[in-house]
């Protein structure tokens, strides 16, 4: 089995059939091989350093009913909240001094921030911190919308696919949305010129192993400048409540996974699989993850963006607690990145951050 390692090191793709006994596999050595390949690629490309995101989380009002999301349309325990542009720009202030160049802005599908309202904030953003990236994921908008979004000042867009079989999309959505739809959005992102994030949940409910090849294949073609991989985990105000939540160590192979077919990707080690393992955090970064995401959301509100139960937001999920995961990464060889940390591909090298 080390050997389908090593050509996927090498070739950076399997075909289904090596994807497959790869994800089937439970041989620990295999398994720690794949780990340690996937860290030495990250190291050769990225050096130690991990890069942060400020994430925060604009609005938890959403029209969609994503049957697995704690912040679903029909959720009535949810309270609702919009961030006004002030409070944004008062978080991107404070997350600035703290040394975020990255700004996430992060929401359900909230018809009240119109598309001209979020281009606005976009624009101020903008133009009060030129030097910084600002990324959106906001979810399913029409390819004019995406570009308005990109002229002012947009420049990554981060929507996870969540599942490319057909079917299981279904199952995880309400019947008006449909994954053509979605990966139609992913083409318009990628054609406007956004780094483009897409990804899964893993350990969704009605994922099988043949789902998870079926969306490493989808992923090697679309060749995603950042793709997020996280555990699904159950809300209990949802259809999903009761459901298992996902498995860490499948997340963790995914994560290598995807680094040696995609070495120059930018993975972040999620707050979903922190919230599973006090350590969750610094295992995505052992298994090959390069960005970490704290969150910057005014903290009267953190608890309100519950997409599911127990979400970390504080700590050193939350931007305040900055000095802590330096600490935490230190302890297993890795510091924090200040830079932007845009995607750059293969052929170019990080001369300035290795
Ligand atoms: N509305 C935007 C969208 O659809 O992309 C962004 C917000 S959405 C809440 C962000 C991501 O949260 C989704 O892509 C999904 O993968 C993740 N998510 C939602 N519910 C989850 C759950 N129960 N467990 C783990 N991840 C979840």
């Amino acid at each position: 089995m080390k050997t389908l390692v090593d050509k996927l090191c090498l070739k950076h793709t399997l075909s289904a059939e090596e994807y497959r006994s790869l994800l089937l596999c439970e041989d620990a050595d295999t398994n720690a091989y794949l780990q340690e390949k996937a860290r030495q690629t990250t190291i050769a490309r990225f050096g130690n350093a991990v890069y942060i995101r400020g994430l925060i989380e604009i609005s938890n009002r959403c029209r969609n009913n994503c049957l697995y999301c704690g912040i679903r349309k029909s959720n009535t325990m949810v309270s609702r909240y919009s961030l006004s542009r002030e409070t944004i720009l008062s978080c991107c202030r404070e997350g600035y001094a703290l040394g975020f160049r990255t700004f996430v802005l992060q929401g359900g599908e909230d018809l009240s921030q119109t598309d001209d309202w979020i281009t606005d904030t976009v624009s101020t953003i903008k133009h009060e911190f030129p030097d910084c990236a600002i990324t959106l994921s906001l979810g399913e908008k029409s390819l004019a919308t995406y570009q308005r979004f990109f002229e002012a000042g947009a420049t990554r867009y981060l929507l996870r696919h969540e599942t490319f079989n057909e079917a299981h999309y279904r199952e995880l959505h309400p019947s008006e949305m449909n994954r053509d739809h979605r990966l139609l959005c992913l083409e318009w992102l990628k054609i406007i010129g956004y780094q483009t994030g897409t990804g899964i949940m893993v350990g969704s409910p009605g994922q099988t192993i043949d789902h998870l090849v079926e969306d490493i294949q989808f992923i090697e073609r679309f060749q995603p400048e950042m793709i997020g991989i996280g555990p699904f985990i159950p809300h209990a105000d949802t259809p999903f409540g009761n459901e298992p939540a996902g498995s860490i160590e499948m997340t963790l192979k995914l994560i290598s996974i995807f680094r040696l077919m995609h070495p120059s990707a930018l993975i972040p080690s999620t707050t979903a699989l922190a919230t599973l393992s006090p350590d969750g955090r610094e295992r995505g970064i052992l298994a090959g993850a390069n960005v970490v995401m704290p969150n910057l959301s005014p903290s009267s509100v953190r608890k309100q963006y519950a997409l599911y139960d127990n979400k970390a937001s504080f700590g050193s999920e939350s931007a305040e607690g900055l000095k802590l995961l330096e600490e935490q990464l230190n302890e297993i060889g890795y510091k924090i990145s200040y830079l932007r940390g845009d995607f750059v591909s293969s052929n170019h090298c990080h001369s300035e951050e290795l």
